[in-house]
């Protein structure tokens, strides 16, 4: 059963929140499915509910930008956007702090997280109340329509999630415009409430489409390219030898030179939370002790296995 819950009840909301229980709420944009992004296995719930087919990576929401910049390393163009569309419909994408505690998963295992602070009261008193960082896509169902009202949350996640709060209806409707800060040039990952005119005016600089900078041959190159282990990546593996690390899911195969379990019992969500993890810690383990590759036991497609499997599928694909 999902709660309806009053507007007023942001206190309960936040406690949900805190407690890795998936809560609805109104931001200016759209209304958001909120999850302790700390939290892999609620972050695991959130693609669950969702039935998305990939891990994208989401945003992280702050009450405060001293807050975001805590999980992020901030430059100079970062602190005077933040201070002048913050709170307001603008995402930025930095480099990981090392001292952050997003998860892995709530990045899809990126070395960049995207973060940013609401303008809309209610959003904002939610996350302070939560008081930890908020990963949250759009709340409705992979490929549906973006909700703007607590009823259109219901209409596509009921009985998916613990509560929705009701709220007044989000006024600008878009998404947040997302902003790649990570390279030395800006580049505009989506476009959306914040205009690209008003950035560049603000900066005194050109921002770069992302199709325009992917053709240029001194571009950043990794912006939009996720984690890639290092080593080569071996999926549905039915042997293994000592010169291969494994990743397993369920009772391990014999024979590997390490190994990291994904899910002992062969639970997707569980496999979920640990995916990025597992493939950092096979792959730097694995490079120092000179192995040939990391070897993936096959993964049902049930639940979150067909967005492992579309990750994975990726990590191993010809480089
Ligand atoms: P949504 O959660 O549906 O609002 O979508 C989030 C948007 O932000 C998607 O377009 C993501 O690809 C983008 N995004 C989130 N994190 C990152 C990141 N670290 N690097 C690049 N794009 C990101
Ligand atoms: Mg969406």
């Amino acid at each position: 059963m999902t709660r309806l819950l009053p507007a007023d009840a942001v206190e309960e909301a936040g406690a949900l929140l805190r407690a890795g229980q998936l809560v609805a709420f109104p931001t200016e944009t759209v209304y958001g499915l909120g999850a302790d992004a700390r939290n892999a296995a609620a972050v695991a719930a959130i693609y669950e509910a969702k039935g998305r087919p990939s891990f994208n990576p989401l945003i992280s929401h702050f009450a405060e930008p001293e807050a975001a910049f805590e999980e992020v390393v901030p430059d100079e163009r970062a602190r005077l956007l933040a201070r002048h569309f913050w709170p307001g419909p603008l995402t930025l994408v930095l480099p990981r702090s090392p001292r952050g505690q997003v998860s892995q998963l709530a990045g899809a295992g990126l070395e960049t997280l995207a973060v940013r602070v609401p303008g809309h009261e209610q959003a904002l008193a939610v996350l302070r109340a939560a008081g930890v960082p908020i990963a949250a896509p759009s709340a409705n169902p992979s490929g549906g329509i973006s909700p703007t009202s607590a009823q259109h949350v219901l209409d596509g996640l009921s009985g998916r999630i613990a509560a929705v709060l009701e709220g007044a209806n989000c006024t600008v409707g878009v998404e947040s415009t997302v902003l790649d800060l990570t390279g030395p040039i800006a580049v505009l990952l989506r476009p959306g409430a914040v205009t690209t005119e008003a950035i560049e005016a603000l900066l005194g600089e050109r921002i770069f489409r992302a199709r325009e900078t992917a053709a240029a041959p001194k571009s950043p190159g990794m912006l939009l390219s996720h984690y890639a282990p290092t080593l080569p990546v071996r999926i549905n593996a039915v042997s293994v030898d000592e010169r291969e690390a494994l990743l397993a899911f369920g009772p391990p195969m014999r024979g590997a030179a390490l190994t990291f379990q994904l899910s002992a019992p062969g639970d997707t969500t569980e496999a979920a939370t640990r995916l990025f993890q597992g493939l950092r810690e096979l792959d730097a383990q694995g490079q120092k002790l000179g192995l040939d590759c990391i070897a993936v036991m096959a993964i049902p497609m049930a639940g979150l296995g067909e967005a492992i499997n579309d990750r994975l599928t990726r990590a191993a694909a010809p480089r």
